[in-house]
Parts: structure tokens; C-alpha cells; sequence
């Protein structure tokens, strides 16, 4: 649809309404305040933040009798942004409950807003679970994508391999060798099937007592196994996926869903989309943990690493003991990054 240009008349209309709408809200917060102000409160309480909906969120109440209840809640002005996952202290009221202070995070996931500026959607994630399977054929520059993503927020990269079922002799080997890579970085690798069901105790095992995000390219099942970790909530699952198939509501707010055996999950299209955004040239080298350690024994302390004499690690792709894929890998992220700047 060509985009039509407004009339000095109707700018004018949609700055009033802008300007109605602030109005409106600020004076909501003021009578927040004032509320709050007023002994019609409830005691300071624990709660987690189930999902976040424009000025409202959802608490789980994390004591007392009421624990796991969830109350719709304001929040009090001045504690910036709240996302799903976040701790909260929160005082019950009549209608409403409302949130008075904000926990530290831990972690924090962030995301491009649509004006481009980085804004966190979920917090106190433990686990980026990177999920790749047997088919679609995982792509290694793909997986280090996702870890340097992972590793530049400070979030626990996992990777898991779904489709397990599908492993055959001929596709066994590739498979192997990819995944021996990560091993022997250290990261954790897991095995999975959502259709034979093998690996999934493994798997739950794993994310207990933890919060984890899944992320992975599309058709690798990630919609099957959180069908498999949450049974009962299909339906939510369905939804989001259904969403993101039409391409519509991706930035549909992020919900927590705890797994009967213990462990959460935050999910929400925009989160399985979770990438390399924002990101300088020069910051790839700490995504790669295998780099990073080696890049402050070049030579030159400002050595590009490409032609340079005593460059610690090219001499240490010659010896072996950075691995010739994960360099490409990390030149060719540079590269495409470099490419998207100019
Ligand atoms: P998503 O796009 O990552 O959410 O992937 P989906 O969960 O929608 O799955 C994509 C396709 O892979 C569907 O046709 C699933 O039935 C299939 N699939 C998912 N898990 C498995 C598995 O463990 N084994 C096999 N053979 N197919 C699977
Ligand atoms: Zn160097």
C-alpha cells in the first residue's frame, strides 16, 4: 500500500489525540500514587511478572496463601520499565493491585523496539535454549550466531538438537561433527526428540528451577517441544505461532509459563526470533569465547587480525586450536555486519 501523505489538518487531529492520550495517562498514574498513598493497600508483598499488557501487568503472588494467584496490577510511576520475569514487591487493592518497587535483574533480553532503540522484553532469563534439528540441516554460522547473541547478553547459551528421530546413518556423522564442535567449547549440547519423546527427561532436567527462552530458526520444533515441556497450554502455543505465521503481532507480549516439572519459560514470537541486532563489528570477537581469550596476546593491541605479523590468533587457527569453521564463522559474521552498516 503506497503511503499517503496527511493533511496539516489531520497531523493536527492525531497531535491532540497524542496529546489526550498523555494527558489521560498521567492522570491515571497520579491516582495511582494517590492510592497508593492511602491505607486501602495491602502489605508489601513478593511476586513475579506473568506477562506485561501497555500500563498493566500480570503478578504472580510468590507467598503467602495467595501464592501462584495472579492479580492484574499498576504499576507505581518512576520504576521504569517492568518486563515479563522481572521480581516484584506489590501491595494488593480493591481493584487492582499495584507494583511499588522492581528486583534487580539478573539478565536481561533485549530487543529493538520499532524506532530501532534496544528495550528489554524478559528478565532473569537463565538459559538461551538454541534449538536446532536433524532437518532442516543446521547451518554452523547460524548456531554461532545465536551464541554470540547469547554470550553478548550474558545469558547461558544451550544447544539442542530435536528430530532425533530422524538421525539416520548417512546424516549422523555431519550432525556429530557439528555438535562435537560446541562440545569441546564447553557449551552444553542436548539431544531431543518431540515426536519419540527421547532425551525430553534429559531436557526438562536441565531446565529446572531455571528460566529459559527457546530461539532457533523456523521448522526445527520448537513449537512441538514446548507442546511436550507444557502440556495443557496447547492452545497459548498454538497461538503464537499461528500469529507469527501470518507475520502479524510480532511484538505480542512475552508470557511466563511455569513446566509441571519444575522450571520456567518465557515465550513470545518476538523472543524465538532473538538475533544479532545492533551489534559493531568489533564486539563479534567477545561472542566467540575461544577469541576472545586469545585476542589481547597479539602482537599489536590494535591488530585487525587479517594481515597483521603476531596475530595470536591466526597462529592459533594454524595450530589447531581455534577451529578453522569457527573462524570462518566469526569473518563471516563481521563481514555481514560491516555489509549492513555501509
Ligand atoms: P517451529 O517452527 O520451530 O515451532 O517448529 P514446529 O514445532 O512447528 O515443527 C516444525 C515441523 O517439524 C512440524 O511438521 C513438526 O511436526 C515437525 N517436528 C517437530 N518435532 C519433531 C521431531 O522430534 N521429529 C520429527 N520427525 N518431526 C518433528
Ligand atoms: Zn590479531
Amino acid at each position: 500500500m503506497a503511503k499517503r501523505k496527511l493533511t496539516r489538518r489531520q497531523n493536527w487531529r492525531i497531535q491532540k489525540i497524542q496529546e489526550e492520550r498523555a494527558a489521560r495517562a498521567s492522570k491515571k498514574d497520579a491516582s495511582i500514587d494517590q492510592q497508593l498513598d492511602s491505607s486501602d493497600l495491602g502489605p508489601e508483598q513478593h511476586g513475579l511478572i506473568i506477562s506485561h499488557f501497555g500500563r498493566t501487568v500480570d503478578v504472580e503472588a510468590s507467598d503467602g496463601d495467595i501464592q501462584g494467584e495472579i492479580f492484574r496490577c499498576h504499576m507505581r510511576t518512576n520504576l521504569g520499565q517492568l518486563v515479563t520475569g522481572d521480581r516484584v514487591i506489590w501491595r494488593m487493592g480493591k481493584e487492582s493491585g499495584v507494583v511499588v518497587a522492581k528486583q534487580e535483574r539478573t539478565t536481561e533480553l533485549l530487543r529493538p523496539n520499532p524506532y530501532g532503540e534496544m528495550k528489554p522484553v524478559a528478565a532473569n532469563i537463565d538459559f538461551i535454549v538454541i534449538t536446532i534439528a536433524v532437518e532442516p540441516t543446521p547451518f554452523a554460522n547460524l548456531i554461532d550466531r545465536y551464541l554470540v547473541a547469547s554470550e553478548l547478553s550474558g545469558i547461558e547459551p544451550v544447544i539442542l538438537l530435536n528430530k532425533t528421530d530422524l538421525l539416520t546413518e548417512k546424516n549422523r556423522k555431519a550432525v556429530d561433527e557439528i555438535l562435537q564442535r560446541y562440545r569441546d567449547l564447553d557449551y552444553q549440547v542436548l539431544e531431543a526428540s518431540s515426536s519419540s519423546e527421547q532425551g525430553l527427561s534429559q531436557l526438562k532436567e536441565k531446565l529446572k528451577n531455571r528460566i529459559s527462552v527457546f530461539v532457533g530458526q523456523s521448522g526445527v520444533g520448537k513449537s512441538s517441544l514446548i507442546n511436550m515441556l507444557l502440556p495443557g497450554v496447547d492452545l497459548k502455543v498454538g497461538e503464537l505461532s499461528a500469529q507469527t505465521k501470518k507475520g502479524k503481532h510480532t511484538t505480542t507480549t512475552a508470557r511466563l509459563f511455569h513446566f509441571p516439572d519444575g522450571g520456567d519459560l518465557i515465550d513470545s514470537p518476538g523472543i524465538r526470533e532473538f538475533g544479532l541486532w545492533h551489534i559493531e563489528p568489533d564486539q563479534v570477537i567477545e561472542g566467540f569465547k575461544e577469541l576472545r581469550s586469545v585476542s589481547g596476546m597479539c602482537q599489536f593491541r590494535d591488530c585487525k587480525h587479517e594481515k597483521e605479523p603476531g596475530c595470536a590468533l591466526k597462529n592459533a587457527v594454524e595450530d589447531g586450536t581455534i577451529s578453522t569453521q569457527r573462524w570462518n564463522s566469526y569473518k563471516h559474521i563481521v563481514c555481514s555486519i560491516e555489509e549492513q552498516q555501509n
